[in-house]
């Protein structure tokens, strides 16, 4: 038996890469003893704050991650921010190995003219409002209007439109935060555009969501004939296999809702394809959105000169994210990324998940990222560690005055919003960093207060 010290990791982001990244080095041949450390007191990343509140069932996936949480090699640091609380270089010289898993969750910016409008947001600030994520508690929106635009044809902005355009009842299991309730459901919206540049067989959107958009009680799609292939064979004729599939199946779906009448429900989703936005109209506030028609020509879309305009009383741009630098790491402006080499940054240094590759796939895809980072981290200590880890990172916390919140705490704050929610509704979720350290302190408990 080997006579060594255990690699001493520090995870820095508790989403799903990070807790992939734990449950691979707890699996790997190397003792690790990792420390997961947080920004929020709340773990779990998207999971928690990106993933629509009406689809808890894709929230379950965190029981998983909660049982890597439990296991005694592991700790959770959270209320503990890198770039603020301690600097990169600072844990690199606590720890044998820091994987950054933070995630990329700023928006990739809207940048025509108008765009700085009142009334013009990008998804991570509207996702995050609805979620209840801390950051964007106080959003202000103004949402006495009848019609929104949302720019981008993949999950996230019809996340966005369905969130809107869901009945009170629909959300009944759901942990939308009554903030967040009280203004969408007074909200006089009738008609919400999803917009994209290219054509509807390019749509980003998987079939089960684009489906649930014409189930919605109180809202029917609505699709123009005109901008459906002739041919839905033809169009997917080179392609195989999933693809081929999963294509058929969107393109199948947009077809029925080209055949919806507009007035079979009180409300309407509008699919709109093959269009470019080029101005925000209005004066301080947004009054509506200017496109031009594009044409799509060997996948690539151009503007045809043709302009329409959609009024809109609030304008989402759901056109993908960017990470932030993280000062002490390389960072691809371009990219917007940590530049690596299958995770790999530097001596001791890696990258998982949507920092590493940038702000694409679903949970399921940064897993490899956290398995390949375990095998690197396995072949660059097998001799075992070197560095002190948790018991100097500890007492630099305590020495720093940081008050960090361990699993145990966080398994408080869950069970105090659980204990909080109504009927079906999962929980009643804490909106600000301050109430749940009250909470944690039994100052406040999540319910009114
Ligand atoms: C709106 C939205 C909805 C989605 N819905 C789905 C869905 O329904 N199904 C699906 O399969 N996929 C969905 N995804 C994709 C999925 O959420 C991502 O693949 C996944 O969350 C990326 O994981 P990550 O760990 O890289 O980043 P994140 O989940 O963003 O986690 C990063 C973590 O790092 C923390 N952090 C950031 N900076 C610091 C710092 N300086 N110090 C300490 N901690 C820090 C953050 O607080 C966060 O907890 C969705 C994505 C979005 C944006």
């Amino acid at each position: 038996m080997k006579n060594q010290m255990p690699i001493s990791v520090a995870i820095i982001g508790s989403g799903p890469a990070g807790f992939y990244t734990a449950d691979a080095l707890l699996k790997c041949g190397e003792p690790c003893k990792i420390d997961i450390i947080e920004r929020l007191p709340t773990p779990y990343g998207l999971i928690r704050g990106g993933v629509a509140p009406d689809h808890q069932t894709t929230k379950r996936v965190a029981r998983k991650y909660e049982q890597t949480a439990l296991v005694d090699e592991v700790n959770y640091y959270g209320n503990v921010e890198i770039n603020k609380d301690f600097a990169l270089d600072e844990l690199r010289q606590l720890y044998d190995a820091v994987v950054l898993a933070v995630g990329a969750p700023e928006d990739r910016k809207l940048t025509i003219p108008g765009a700085d409008k009142s009334g013009v947001l990008g998804s991570a600030a509207f996702v995050g409002w609805y979620n209840g994520h801390p950051d964007f508690r106080d959003l202000d929106l103004d949402l006495d209007i009848s019609t929104v635009v949302v720019i981008g044809n993949g999950n996230v902005a019809i996340d966005c439109a369905r969130v809107l355009l869901r009945t009170p009842r629909g959300m009944l299991a759901s942990d939308l935060p009554d903030h967040v309730g009280d203004v969408i459901h007074a909200a006089p919206i009738t008609d919400v555009y999803l917009v994209g540049r290219r054509g509807p067989a390019d749509a980003k959107f998987t079939n089960v969501e684009l489906r649930e958009m014409g189930e919605l009680t109180e809202t029917v799609p609505q699709m123009k004939s005109d901008q459906m292939p002739d041919s839905i064979e033809k169009t997917v004729a080179i392609l195989k296999g999933r693809e081929r599939r999963l294509k058929v199946r969107n393109l199948n779906s947009l077809a029925e809702f080209a055949e919806r009448a507009a007035d079979e429900k009180p409300k309407r989703v509008h699919f709109e394809f093959y269009a470019q936005p080029v101005e925000i109209l209005g004066g301080d506030r947004v009054e509506g959105i200017r496109f031009e028609r594009t044409e799509v020509n060997d996948g690539r879309p151009s503007g045809t000169g043709e302009t329409f305009d959609i009024e809109c009383g609030l304008v989402i741009s759901a056109i993908g994210y960017r990470a932030d630098p993280i000062e002490g790491a390389p960072y691809d402006e371009k990219q917007a990324i940590i530049p690596n080499d299958e995770g790999r940054v530097a001596d001791g240094l890696y990258a998982v998940g949507w920092i590493k590759r940038g702000p694409v796939g679903a949970i399921s895809s940064n897993r490899p990222d956290g398995e390949t980072v375990a095998e690197h981290i396995e072949n660059d200590f097998a001799g075992g560690g070197s560095k002190p880890g948790r018991a100097a990172f500890q007492a630099a916390l305590k020495e720093r005055g940081v008050r960090s919140v361990n699993f145990d705490d966080w398994k408080r704050i869950d069970e105090i919003e659980r204990a909080a929610a109504d009927g079906t509704a999962p929980r009643r979720k804490f909106v600000t960093v301050e109430e749940m350290l009250n909470a944690l302190d039994g100052k406040a408990q999540a319910k009114g207060d």
